[in-house]
């Protein structure tokens, strides 16, 4: 980097002790060098020196009494990145490894990842260091309103509109909107991810996964393949993984593995996906229990394991960093050609080398995952219109902004690399360019 080392610089000054934020500016600030040759107009305009820092960060107390009577006490947050071209939109994730360079590094990729779709929105991101796991459902809904009342005073329909993420699913979303409606007396599209019959959208459920398997159908039918018949590794066992499994099932993909935060299973014969589904949605057990179902198939503790099964496609789907440069090697090596990301920066920055060097074709988070928000915004504009769309109709327009995501990311990556498939270039270029025009455009306070 030449002309953003001091933006870079200046990062890891004012923002000690967050690595994975730094990570993730990193990776931005790398491809943007090309783009700001062409516009030093934005350089001049402080746009990188801007878009680095959050526009608002919110930490906040949330203490709640748990079964035992006990006063606990966890940390909330909101951090309200980019509003240059939409209202802030981002999840929320509960989980004890939540901090705020964790929730900044989220709100950072948000801001691109938003502008791909193509809707109006900004970028955020929040969440708490609350764990859910083993908490009844009454401790839930007392975090989760004691949660709200403080998030309500900084979130609207036309202001910041959270939704889920990691720990945060349709239990969550609807203690949260119960709270927020008692305390503001409105019913308005503050928040998506709702549950159908009370502002929720038909697809949002299946959306990031199915959005991720659109996205990769379009880069390998641009390299004459596809998933038909190949073998694919699925990370993780939650919203995106179990919905991602579904698609590439439907789309002849044969899915031999999945995992939770303990370990994973290996299914030679194809994962039953409706045996996942009953023991992640109904029972909320842990994917362990897998083997009740299916005699033939193997668990082996620890979660990283699940990178060294020989597949053609691994599709991350638990968690940031969960793929190292080692494990990028494994892959490599047992033949894998492709990865796409369901998981926000599951790969490190020294994995996607190797990819690179490896010529894989790489379909990076800002773009592969970005079908989950895309269908949060079709859910607001549904909310805003007071109409419901049918599943096939969010369906179709969720495949169509997977493919312009796709065409959007590959034609920025060959203008400016020459390389249509240097996805990570291009996903960076085309999200911030429009950010940037809108920043540019709306000027700076004299
Ligand atoms: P869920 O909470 O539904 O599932 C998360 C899954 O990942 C669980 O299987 C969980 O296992 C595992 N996991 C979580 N943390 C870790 C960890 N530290 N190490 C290993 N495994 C872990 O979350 P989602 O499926 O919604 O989210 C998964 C990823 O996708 C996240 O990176 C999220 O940011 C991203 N994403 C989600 C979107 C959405 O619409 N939901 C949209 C775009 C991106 P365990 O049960 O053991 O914790």
């Amino acid at each position: 980097m030449k002309l953003l080392q001091s933006v870079y610089d200046s990062v890891l000054a004012r923002n000690p002790g967050q690595p994975e934020f730094h990570q993730a500016v990193y990776e931005v600030l790398e491809s943007l060098e090309p783009v700001v040759e062409k516009h030093p107009e934005w350089l001049k305009a402080g746009i990188l020196d801007r878009i680095v820092e959050p526009e608002r960060q919110i930490m906040f107390r949330v203490s709640w009494i748990d079964d035992q009577g006990n006063v606990q006490v966890n940390r909330g947050y909101r951090v309200q990145f980019n509003s240059a071209i939409g209202p802030y939109k981002g999840g929320l994730r509960f989980h004890p490894s939540v901090n705020l360079g964790i929730i900044k590094f989220l709100g950072f990729e948000q801001i691109f990842k938003n502008s791909l779709t193509t809707l109006p929105i900004g970028g955020g991101k929040g969440g708490s260091d609350f764990d859910p796991k083993g908490k009844s459902d009454r401790e839930i809904m007392a975090f989760c309103q004691s949660f709200m009342t403080e998030l309500s005073m900084h979130i609207g329909a036309d202001t910041d509109v959270p939704a889920g993420d990691i720990g945060v699913g349709a239990r969550e979303i609807g203690f949260l909107y119960g709270q927020y409606k008692r305390l503001r007396n409105e019913f308005t599209g503050v928040l998506t991810g709702k549950g159908l019959g009370w502002g929720g959208s038909l697809a949002r459920t299946e959306a990031t996964g199915y959005g991720l398997c659109y996205f990769m159908d379009n880069l390998l039918k641009a390299n004459g393949k596809s998933f038909d018949g190949k073998t694919v590794v699925i990370s993780g066992s939650g919203n995106v993984a179990i919905y991602a499994t579904e698609k590439a099932q439907q789309m002849g993909a044969k899915v031999v593995a999945l995992s939770d935060s303990n370990g994973y299973i290996y299914h030679a014969a194809g994962i039953d996906l409706a045996a996942v589904k009953e023991i992640k949605e109904v029972k909320r057990g842990r994917i362990k229990d897998y083997l009740n179902y299916h005699k033939d198939a193997e668990y082996h503790e620890g979660c990283r394991g699940i990178w060294t099964i020989k597949c053609d496609i691994a599709l991350p789907c638990a968690t940031q960093n969960e793929i190292d440069a080692e494990s990028a090697k494994t892959l490599i090596a047992n033949g894998c050609w492709a990865v796409g990301e369901g998981a926000n920066m599951p790969s490190t920055n020294e994995a996607i080398a190797q990819y690179q060097a490896a010529k894989l074709l790489f379909g990076p988070a800002k773009a592969a995952n970005a079908g989950g928000v895309a269908t949060s915004a079709l859910e607001m504009s549904q909310n805003s219109q007071r109409l419901e769309w049918t599943f096939e109709e969010v369906d179709a327009k969720l495949k169509g902004i997977m493919k312009s995501i796709y065409e959007s990311a590959s034609k920025a990556a060959q203008e400016y690399t020459g390389d249509s498939n240097n996805l990570v270039a291009g996903a960076n270029i085309a999200g911030f360019v429009k950010v940037a025009k809108a920043m540019y455009a709306q000027g700076v306070a004299y």
